[in-house]
């Protein structure tokens, strides 16, 4: 007798493959995730202890739907027995004596977009912002008030269990070894078997170009690169200001034109105020005096000065998955009937992980998106000999 086919199979067990395993059983589809690694290894950028949630993009295209992500996150969270998403806004900062035109700047230009799209905002003047948040020294302030961070441990618990009541099958440790057809369904070997499938879903990340080499009649690339922060450190101020840095007094904040971002410190669960520095792809950083963590500190936040310097590790060395045109990769593969691929998430993509993974079951299960994905679609990047 034939070997039951999976209804789908997902190449990837990082946030993108695990909210798509979710949503696709839910609907009654019977799903394989399968992953080369184990579900938590730090090398999978999706299990850091925090990640930014924010709509403050300059693309309004981007912050609508983060946005609308961040509603699914709130129905996520009434399934999980902690809250994670901290909803302590996120402040985009700049001082003139870094970025002389303040009205050119990311903090500047963001806030008119999410003005645009009637989102929440703030705006705060040198005086406004230190009587606010007097943890910076900065000319300008604006604030992306629905937004804050997430504390990832909860999150993939609540998905782990949610998909062990689904009755998901998770291969950990096994990895992929040539994709094909037979008899119209898909072959997946692994180096633990055979495994069958309907519909199949790339959520590799930096992995899904091998994945596409390792798949039958597939000569489709992806111009995906790797790009590793530059920095990251938790600064853990003396006791007696520690208050002012948790979520109460403290928004996730940003300094995007000298590639700066930073989550308040949660006490009992991260070291303390983590701030990073890297090249944010949509942004054209300038050369500023800003050239590093301790330098932004010693600028905006003096507060800090004095901290305790830890360095971050685990998923924040992870790379991100920068895209050649600086666009998420999400839709079906051209030619091959039942693949999907989500990919090239540009160290932006935790944020969007319910709204993508719901749409990669969409894509999957329907054939089509609910979401309007036109701008992300793979084929933009078959070139014409590829057929
Ligand atoms: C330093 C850093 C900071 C970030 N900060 C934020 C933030 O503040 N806010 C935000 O929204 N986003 C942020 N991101 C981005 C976010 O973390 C990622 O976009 C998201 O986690 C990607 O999830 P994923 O499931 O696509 O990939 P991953 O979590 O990397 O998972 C991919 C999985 O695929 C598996 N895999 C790879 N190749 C194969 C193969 N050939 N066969 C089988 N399995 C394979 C891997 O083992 C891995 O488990 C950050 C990223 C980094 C690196």
């Amino acid at each position: 007798m034939a070997e039951a086919a999976y209804d789908l199979a997902i190449i990837g067990a990082g946030v993108m493959g695990l909210f798509t395993a979710l949503f696709a059983s839910r609907r009654g589809a019977r799903v394989l995730v399968l992953d080369a690694w184990r579900i938590g290894d730090s090398r999978a950028a999706s299990y850091s202890l925090t990640r930014s949630v924010r709509n403050d993009y300059l693309d309004p295209l981007y912050a609508r739907l983060a946005y609308q992500a961040r509603k699914l996150w709130l129905d996520f969270q009434a399934e999980s027995r902690e809250p994670f998403l901290i909803e302590c806004g996120c402040l985009n900062i700049a001082s003139a004596s870094v970025t002389p035109a303040l009205s050119e700047t990311y903090a500047e230009q963001s806030y008119r977009v999410l003005q645009g799209l009637d989102l929440k905002t703030g705006a705060f003047d040198r005086d406004g912002l230190h009587a606010r948040f007097p943890q910076f020294d900065a000319d300008i302030g604006r604030l992306d008030v629905e937004a804050g961070f997430l504390y990832v441990p909860p999150i993939t618990q609540t998905l782990l269990a949610g998909l062990r009541a689904a009755r998901v099958v998770i291969e950990q440790d096994t990895r992929v070894q040539q994709i094909s057809r037979r008899q119209g369904r898909i072959v997946i070997d692994t180096s633990a078997g055979e495994r069958l499938a309907e519909r199949l879903v790339f959520t590799a990340g930096l992995g899904v170009n091998d994945l596409l080499a390792r798949t039958q009649g597939c000569d489709l690339q992806l111009p995906l690169r790797p790009d590793r922060p530059s920095e990251s450190k938790y600064f853990v101020p003396p006791p007696e200001r520690r208050e002012l840095f948790t979520p109460e007094r403290l928004p996730v904040f940003a300094y995007l034109d000298v590639g700066i971002y930073g989550h308040p410190m949660l006490q009992g669960k991260t070291p303390g105020v983590k701030i990073g520095y890297y090249n944010p792809p949509d942004v054209r950083r300038q050369v500023t005096r800003i050239s590093s963590v301790l330098s932004f500190v010693a600028e905006c936040m003096p507060q800090l000065v004095d901290a305790r310097v830890l360095d971050v590790e685990g998923a924040d060395q992870c790379s991100y998955d920068l895209v050649a045109d600086d666009n998420f990769i999400l839709g079906p593969v051209p030619g091959l009937p039942h693949l999907a691929i989500g990919t090239g998430w540009r160290g932006t993509g935790y944020k969007f992980a319910p709204l993508i993974g719901r749409t990669l079951s969409e894509l999957a299960l329907d054939g089509k998106a609910v979401e309007d994905i036109s701008r992300f679609a793979p084929q933009r990047f078959v070139t014409s000999h590829a057929g």
